[in-house]
């Protein structure tokens, strides 16, 4: 039988994408190698204690927001919960230890207070904030043709254009200059994995508005509620998804167009179309069936730079973190205000100096744990290079030893917190490779520099007639919200291509 499109992998983007295809009645198959779908983004459970692999929250589910408006269009809201984070996260650095919560205002008058010598600066710097989300609010709801926008960018967007050539550093630079009311502006940094030196002002105005101006919400009963919600829309449509089936081969008519995928049992499925949610380095140097065209896409990729990764300890607890002091969803616990500093200090496996985040996923979501009791998760930016040359062994208590200064640390803000387990897991930049299939580890894609971001990230169109990419890799980046903006570019471009 022949499919109009195949989707390889139910990521957030690959799900988004079979949902808006299958909807509009096309015949899609989804194959996914792991048993579940979310990608990244899944859960998994120990000893009765629901931990979430990435997910932390979710922006874009306000009223008019693009996810909540993608999952009323498609009929997928009424089939999960939201629950709305509010006062979310306690920062801390240093001299500074305040709640952020969504509220531009409050941020606003919380830094001027702080750094009253910055005031007019905070004034302005918000001000080029406020001037840029308009620009591209107005960007991404036009009806204008997109070549025409682009075309018009430099006049109907100036701000847009501005800040995808230049870095966060230079950005908040112009208006700024105290270092560490600097380091408080970026402390999302380690979401995007980046110091602001090089990181992609576009990329970080994104997400930055994500934290601290738009509500930001958590799944009722976890993210695997959203992703089956979405898997089941797809059968629904008619359409079919194969878990358990990875995708080990795309034949194209000689790397021109696309005519069928493979699985790991030998199955050849036909399609007009194939959209790729697995990252573009195994799509086009390994699933590929072209010498040429792989040849070609090697010479690329390999010129471009992956993300940093992370090591994770996920915690399961004899009382709510609460009780210990955990008062907000999330602490980002920082030993210095610059992130320069602290990103050098994660990559040489520093783990008494890096900055870390602790995660109360329970807190809003009690059915995570068993009654009465809590979990925890500490996140910390990692190399995949402080990992990869370790023997099993090594490997082992190298994990050991990582966890147990983590909790070590986070016990200055949680006093009893060791005491508190019951369970443990740990996570390095080995599992995000073996589980996210992620090369190096990546957590969040290409690295989000200005070469790399905006009109110049990785492509969704490849070479190939009728081959897609979509997900983190790829335009616009990392992050739920991305991806499944990602995701419905990536069905669109499908459907033009269907249409020829
Ligand atoms: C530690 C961590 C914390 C994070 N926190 C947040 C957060 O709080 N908020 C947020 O918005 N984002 C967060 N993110 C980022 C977010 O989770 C990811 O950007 C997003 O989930 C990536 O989605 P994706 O569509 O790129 O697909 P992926 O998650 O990369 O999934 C790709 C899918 O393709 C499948 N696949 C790959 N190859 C094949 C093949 N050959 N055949 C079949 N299937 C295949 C994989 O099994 C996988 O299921 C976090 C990420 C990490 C790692």
């Amino acid at each position: 039988m022949e499919y109009d499109a195949i989707i390889i992998g139910a990521g957030a983007a690959g799900l988004t994408a079979a949902v808006k295809l299958s909807s509009l009645g096309k015949k899609i198959l989804l194959l996914e190698k792991q048993p579940v779908p979310g990608g990244f983004a899944t859960t998994f459970n120990r000893k009765g204690f629901i931990f979430e692999s990435a997910w932390h929250c979710v922006d874009g589910l306000q009223e008019g927001g693009e996810l909540r408006n993608f999952l009323e269009e498609y009929g997928i809201i009424q089939k999960i919960n939201f629950i709305e984070l509010k006062d979310f996260s306690r920062i801390i650095y240093p001299e500074h230890d305040f709640t952020a919560g969504f509220n531009r205002d409050s941020f606003v008058k919380y830094l001027k207070k702080s750094f009253p010598q910055e005031s007019r600066g905070i004034e302005r710097l918000f001000g080029a904030f406020d001037r840029f989300y308009r620009q591209l609010d107005r960007y991404s709801y036009s009806k204008i043709p997109v070549s025409l926008k682009i075309a018009l960018a430099p006049i109907l967007y100036p701000e847009i254009i501005r800040a995808s050539f230049i870095t966060a550093e230079q950005f908040i630079g112009k208006f700024i200059t105290d270092a560490k009311l600097k380091g408080i502006l970026t402390d999302i940094w380690s979401f995007i994995g980046l110091a602001p030196g090089r990181l992609s002002a576009f990329y970080y105005l994104i997400v930055f508005r994500g934290y601290y101006y738009l509500p930001t919400s958590y799944v009722k009963g976890s993210s695997r509620e959203l992703f089956k919600a979405m898997a089941e829309k797809i059968r629904e449509n008619g359409s079919e998804i194969k878990f358990n089936t990875p995708a080990v081969r795309i034949i194209t008519d000689d790397g021109k167009a696309v005519k069928a995928v493979v699985t790991d049992k030998e199955e050849i499925f036909k399609a007009k179309v194939v959209i790729s949610n697995a990252n573009p380095i195994d799509t086009l140097e390994n699933l590929i069936d072209s010498p040429v065209t792989r040849g070609r896409y090697h010479k690329n990729l390999a010129g471009l730079e992956k993300s940093i990764s992370a090591c994770q300890v996920y915690l399961g607890l004899k009382k709510p973190a609460k009780d210990l002091g955990m008062d907000h969803f999330m602490f980002s616990v920082n030993t210095s205000y610059s992130h320069e500093e602290d990103l050098e200090s994660c990559l040489s496996a520093d783990y008494d100096n890096c900055s870390f985040s602790l995660v109360d996923h329970a807190q809003v979501e009690p059915a995570l744990v068993p009654d009465g009791k809590g979990s925890l998760i500490i996140m910390a930016i990692d190399s995949y290079t402080n990992w990869e040359k370790l023997s099993p062994q090594e490997y082992k208590l190298k994990k050991q030893v990582v966890a147990k200064r983590l909790i070590q640390r986070a016990e200055k803000y949680l006093p009893g917190l060791a005491e508190a387990i019951e369970a443990m897991e740990i996570a390095t930049p080995k599992t995000m490779e073996r589980y996210g299939s992620a090369p190096g580890g990546a957590i969040y894609g290409f690295a989000q520099t200005p070469e790399q971001s905006t009109f110049r990230r990785f492509p969704l169109k490849t070479e190939v007639r009728g081959l897609f990419l979509t997900g983190a890799w790829t335009q616009p980046g990392a992050g739920v919200h991305a991806c499944f903006i990602s995701g419905m570019d990536a069905a669109k471009s499908a459907l033009n291509s269907l249409r020829r």
